[in-house]
């Protein structure tokens, strides 16, 4: 299951700019997890505006709609937002809620027996609210956030900490909501406010695992053009939990290669404005970059010479 946003982006970079595309945390998060897993069953809010024509792309992907609810008179979600020049760094410039202030989601009674839930990016009550609505407890629950809810709703999002396994969230988000400046120190601090696993996303600096006292560390694909950051933590997150979903295995070394496949969904998703990249990609294409990724991870090292 997938909870958060569809939306409209309006989106500038130093490469280009769009005016209105598709967007939304849910809507990354499920091209994301639909190469590994389905059904994907979407809850999220959209507006009589929102094509049609994506709605049905996801459709044939096997997402389902039964908790997407949509107000035709609406306008859907809309974000805007403006890239520095190393691209790791953005300007939020508009937040129109539009339907999202409408929001109620809705668990349908068909979604109850979802073991992998993600809660994308979305108001921290409407995240807690999906979770109150799940009779069992799900295998794994995910969630991400942003600094647009820390700085509107730092309470909500302390009260649904506790009940996530994991805390996706970038360096500067982790900074925020810790107060700390070493990520170590945010890791430590962010654990104590409830979820075992926090995911640290640097970009194209790669993204870091913290679990007990363990730490694991991927690299970002290096590409050379990066056109389009939007949706990468999103990508990620689908990528991650729909490789948990796939493989049903939660131990420690299967988190660590499920944080390889979320960055290397994530590194398809930087490579085109909006989820294009994720729509077209094949089976042998991730093949393909998740060996680039181990390719660019190995290394062998005999230790015993410097003893
Ligand atoms: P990311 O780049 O992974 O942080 O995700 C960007 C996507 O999140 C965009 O497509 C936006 O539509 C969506 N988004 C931006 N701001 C918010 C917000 N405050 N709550 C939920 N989704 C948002």
């Amino acid at each position: 299951m997938i909870v958060g946003t569809m939306a409209f982006d309006a989106i500038e970079t130093p490469f280009g700019k769009v005016d209105k595309i598709i967007g939304g945390s849910a809507t990354y998060a499920a091209w994301a997890a639909s190469h590994f897993v389905s059904p994907i069953k979407q809850v999220s809010i959209i507006g009589g505006d929102f094509p049609a024509e994506e709605i049905e792309l996801l459709k044939a992907k096997d997402v389902w709609f039964d908790g997407v609810e949509q107000l035709p008179n609406d306008k859907s979600f809309f974000w805007s937002g403006k890239y520095h020049l190393d691209m790791n760094n953005r300007d939020t410039l508009i937040t129109d809620l539009n339907v999202l202030a409408k929001f109620n989601p809705k668990v349908p009674e068909n979604y109850q027996d979802c073991d992998y839930v993600m809660l994308a990016n979305l108001m921290p009550s409407l995240q807690f609210s999906v979770i109150k609505q799940l009779r069992e407890r799900p295998a794994f629950l995910i969630m991400d956030t942003m600094n647009f809810w820390m700085e509107t709703a730092m309470e909500g999002l302390l009260e649904v900490l506790p009940h996530v396994d994991l805390l996706l969230v970038n360096e500067s988000e982790a900074r925020q909501l810790s107060g700390e400046v070493s990520l170590v120190r945010a890791a430590e601090k962010i654990r104590a406010m409830g979820p075992r696993y926090i995911i640290i996303k640097k970009g194209e600096h790669g993204a870091l695992l913290f679990y007990e006292n363990q730490l694991f560390a991927a690299p970002a694909l290096p590409i050379a053009d990066v056109i389009d950051p939007t949706g990468a933590g999103d990508s990620f997150g689908g990528g991650f939990i729909g490789y948990l979903a796939r493989t049903g295995d939660l131990s420690y070394s299967n988190m660590k290669a499920a944080v390889v496949i979320g960055s290397a969904m994530a590194s398809f998703c930087v490579e085109q404005f909006g989820p294009q990249a994720l729509k077209t990609i094949q089976p042998l294409d991730i093949a393909d970059r998740v060996s680039q990724f181990l390719e660019l991870m190995s290394v062998d090292i005999e230790v015993s010479l410097f003893i």
